[in-house]
Parts: C-alpha cells; sequence; structure tokens
C-alpha cells in the first residue's frame, strides 16, 4: 500500500470580515487594532437588557459576495443564536445563521494544473465575530473585545478539494472575488480571511466519504497548504496500522510542523442553535438582489477571456494583470487610446510590476494616470522613440510624473530615422569594424548585431533599429559586389 493509493478529501469553512465602517448590531467602528476594549458599547459587549439592530451593509455584502459566487440568494433568511461558552464571547452565544442562510448553491470554478474544476459552495452565512483573548505568559490571559461584533460571512464549501493545490488556488480565487466584489479587505496578517480545513481520506474509488478531523482558523495559505499536506500523510498512517482516525479538531503547530489535537467528537459542542429572538427575518426581494447585482463590477474571468479574445494577450499575462481589480481597471484604462493592447500589457507585467510589492499591486499604486502609460506606448508604436528610449522615458515618468511627450522632447530623445543622417553612421561603423563586417560576409549572421549595437551606442540608442539593420546589411551587401 502506497501513499498514493489514497484519495484526500477536503471542505473548507472561509470566514472573511466584511468591511463594513461598523459592527453588525451596534455602531461601534469595526477598525482594526486600537486601544483594547474602547470600540465596545453595551451592545457588542453583551449587557443584559440591550438590543440589537441588524446594519444594513452586512446584508448588502453578504449577498453581494453570494452572487459574485454564483449563489441563490434566499428572500426569506433568518438569524439563530449559537450557544457555547468561552471568555472571548461575553454574551455566550454568537448570533448566526443556521437553517435558513442568505446564500446557498453557488460554484467557484478554478484550474489546477491546466485542469478545470467545479468547487460548489455549499452556503454563505453572516455571523458577528467573537473578541481576542491575549495570553501572557505567566499573568493569565486578558481579554479584548474590540473585534467582538465585527461582521463576518462564513462561506461553506461542499468536500471538493482532492490537494492542497486545489486548496491554495481556491482561496486564491476566493480572495480575488471578495476584493473585486468589494466587500472585505481579505487581509489574512488581520485575520479578516480565514479558513477551517475538513479534511479526510478514503482508498481510490471509493465513493462514501472518510471520517473527517477539523483544523480551525488557518490564517495563511501557506500554512493550510503545510497543515493538509501533513495531516493527510498522518491519517493514511493511522488507516495503515489499521486504526481508525477519531472525528475531532486538531491545531496546527507552524513551529512544529504537526497538526495536535485540540478536542475530539465527544467533548465537540452541542450547540442548541435556535432562532435568534431579538432580530426580524431578513427580507429581500427580488427587486433589491437584482440592484445588488448590477452593482458588481466584471469579474476576473471574463475580463481574463476578454483581454485574450479581443486584445491578444496570452491567458497567462491577462491572469496576472486580472488577479488584482484596481490593476485590471488601471489596464483598461490605458488601452483606449492604444492600438497595440498587447504593448500596454507587457508594459504592465515587466516595468510596473517589477516596481511593485504585491499589496502595491493590489492597489494599482502607479505615480501617474493611465493616459500616461497610453502616451508612452503610442510614442513607441508610432516611431518617436525606440523601445529602449522607452525604458528611459518610463523610468522618468516613475519618478518625475512627467509626460512622456515632455521628457522626449526636453531630453531631445527622439528616435534618428533620417536616412542621411543613419547612413553616414553606417559608413563609419563599418569603417570602424572590418572584423564584424567580415564575420557577417563570411556567413556569420549574427555578427550584424555587434554592429547594431555600434549603431545604437553611437547614437545613444536614439537610432530607429530596425532602420539601422536594414541600412547596414544593404551597406555590407554592396561592399561585396
Ligand atoms: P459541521 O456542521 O459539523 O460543521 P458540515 O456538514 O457543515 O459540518 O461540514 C463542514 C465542512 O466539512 C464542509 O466544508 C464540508 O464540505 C466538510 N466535510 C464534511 N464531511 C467531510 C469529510 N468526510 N471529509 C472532508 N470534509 C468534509
Ligand atoms: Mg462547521
Ligand atoms: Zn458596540
Amino acid at each position: 500500500m502506497s501513499y498514493s493509493d489514497y484519495e484526500v478529501v477536503i471542505g473548507l469553512e472561509v470566514h472573511s470580515e466584511l468591511k463594513t465602517k461598523t459592527k453588525i448590531f451596534c455602531s461601534c467602528t469595526t477598525e482594526f487594532g486600537g486601544e483594547p476594549n474602547t470600540h465596545c458599547c453595551p451592545i457588542c459587549t453583551g449587557m443584559p437588557g440591550t438590543l440589537p439592530k441588524l446594519n444594513e451593509k452586512v446584508v448588502e455584502y453578504a449577498i453581494k459576495a453570494g452572487l459574485a459566487m454564483d449563489c441563490n440568494i434566499n428572500e426569506f433568511s433568518k438569524q439563530d443564536r449559537k450557544n457555547y461558552f468561552y471568555p472571548d464571547l461575553p454574551k455566550a452565544y454568537q448570533v448566526s445563521q443556521y437553517d435558513l442562510p442568505l446564500c446557498y448553491e453557488g460554484e467557484i470554478e478554478i484550474e489546477v494544473n491546466g485542469e478545470m474544476k467545479k468547487i460548489r459552495i455549499n452556503r454563505i452565512h453572516i455571523e458577528e465575530d467573537a473578541g481576542k483573548l491575549i495570553h501572557e505568559s505567566g499573568e493569565g490571559s486578558i481579554v479584548d473585545y474590540n473585534r467582538c461584533g465585527v461582521p463576518l460571512i462564513e462561506i461553506v464549501t461542499e468536500p471538493d478539494f482532492r490537494s492542497s493545490e486545489d486548496v491554495r488556488v481556491f482561496l486564491e480565487k476566493l480572495r480575488t472575488i471578495l476584493l473585486y466584489a468589494d466587500v472585505s479587505d481579505c487581509k489574512m496578517n488581520e485575520g479578516s480571511l480565514r479558513c477551517d480545513v475538513n479534511l479526510s481520506i478514503r482508498k481510490k474509488g471509493n465513493t462514501e466519504l472518510g471520517t473527517r478531523t477539523e483544523m480551525k482558523n488557518m490564517n495563511s495559505f501557506n500554512y493550510a497548504v503545510k497543515a493538509i499536506q501533513y495531516e493527510a500523510k498522518r491519517q493514511i498512517k493511522v488507516i495503515e496500522n489499521g486504526d481508525k482516525v477519531i472525528q475531532e479538531t486538531r491545531r496546527w503547530d507552524e513551529s512544529k510542523g504537526i497538526t495536535v489535537s485540540m478536542r475530539s467528537k465527544e467533548e465537540a459542542h452541542d450547540y442548541r442553535y435556535f432562532p435568534e429572538p431579538d432580530l426580524m427575518p431578513i427580507i429581500t426581494s427580488k427587486e433589491r438582489i437584482e440592484e445588488i447585482r448590477s452593482s458588481l463590477p466584471v469579474m476576473p474571468d471574463s475580463r481574463v477571456r476578454r483581454y485574450v479574445d479581443e486584445y491578444k494577450i496570452t491567458e497567462y499575462d491577462a491572469r496576472l494583470i486580472a488577479a488584482s481589480r484596481n490593476m485590471a481597471d488601471y489596464f483598461e484604462k490605458a488601452v483606449i487610446d492604444v492600438k497595440n493592447k498587447k504593448a500596454v500589457a507587457n508594459w504592465i507585467i515587466t516595468e510596473i510590476y517589477s516596481r511593485l510589492d504585491e499589496e502595491q499591486k493590489e492597489q494599482a499604486k502607479i505615480p501617474f494616470e493611465p493616459a500616461v502609460l497610453t502616451e508612452l506606448v503610442n510614442l513607441i508604436e508610432d516611431g518617436t522613440i525606440s523601445n529602449s528610449i522607452g525604458k528611459k522615458v518610463f523610468a522618468e515618468c516613475w519618478e518625475t510624473g512627467k509626460r512622456p511627450g515632455e521628457i522626449v522632447e526636453e531630453k531631445g530623445l527622439k528616435q534618428i530615422s533620417d536616412d542621411g543622417q543613419l547612413q553616414s553612421l553606417v559608413k563609419e561603423v563599418i569603417d570602424a569594424n572590418p572584423k564584424a563586417v567580415n564575420d557577417y560576409l563570411s556567413g556569420k549572421q549574427a555578427a550584424i548585431g555587434a554592429l547594431v549595437g555600434q549603431m545604437m551606442k553611437a547614437t545613444k540608442g536614439k537610432a530607429n533599429p530596425k532602420m539601422v539593420n536594414e541600412l547596414l546589411r544593404e551597406a555590407i551587401g554592396k561592399l561585396n559586389n
């Protein structure tokens, strides 16, 4: 028996904080950080006698996220209490949704190793976040309620993943979708996107699900991937040893690189869900749902298709740009007045991306407007400047914010396409480089490169390379006669 006889089966529960300004049931700020227990009021700390009032934006954002994932929306939805005690949960229950979540039955398509795959979304419901326990060594634990009542959506998938790679690709895509929909910041380092990983294994060919374990609160894609790889092997070993996998919650220990048991099914909570009596059902009309749908931007997949089909950009490059909504918007503005759309994409992927870190790419933190890139590309397209001069102009635009045309004018960077001027230089270069000329004449095509290089050097890169090439070949050809 070997690992390859088994199949890994994974389902995810992803929590994402919604980017509303205020909390789900009160007007306290949702801002991250802040002095402990300063973003709180009697409602979000669960004082007796207070009443929650649902923030409408939470419903709007959750429906928006659902529509972005092709979910159906429940026009009649309700909230429920999930009861458990923990010090970070002052009410001793979490308001969540049990049997009538806002969104159900959606899907996200992912591409893994060239294969398309549909991951079904079982449901998306809204709920409130809990506070944070801070464990001070030797001093016990202290609690910060600032996060209590920050709105969350929980996205529950069907067990459709078969590898850690599936999960990684899915999480990245999900993050892109949430950012496009503009409903969450998805900052993993601030815990605004985190997931629980449910994992079981089974013999290949079996259709029944095996017993699963759950790994909670993975707040990094890399940890999730490592935890999955470890846990799958662990379960296979258990089975191979003739034992049974125990249904339990496990924790990923990053420093040791292993998962450890936290609590087993026997200790699992019975949450005694019941309808939240202090809140009205959430009723959403078809018209309202359509209104929210129309507020969604064009999603990444359709943008990629358009870039490939209409702009003749490779799918790979199209995905690099569409990965960020801001960058895609920037790109779409920059190409409006350009014939060669692919050239614009190239500038973004090479010169722009090499100057930005991941976060800056996401925000399209570019010091000039799209029209500047348009202008630059057109200066190259119409032969005013060469591509290599274009790079210098680009660098200067980046630093000074000046327009490309202005820089070209100021520095006299216009491409030399003047026949007479180039002809006399060609003669000089040929006279000064007899060896390269002979090499070329004896059949070494590559030798022409050295001569072109000399020409470019002599003109500080301003010669039109295509013309230089032609003039050189012509002149050397004449020598031979
Ligand atoms: P619970 O109510 O205990 O949270 P759910 O049925 O809602 O359980 O499932 C939670 C998550 O676990 C879902 O993402 C689901 O796809 C996944 N899941 C359920 N059973 C299995 C299994 N045997 N192996 C892997 N994942 C599973
Ligand atoms: Mg669950
Ligand atoms: Zn409050």
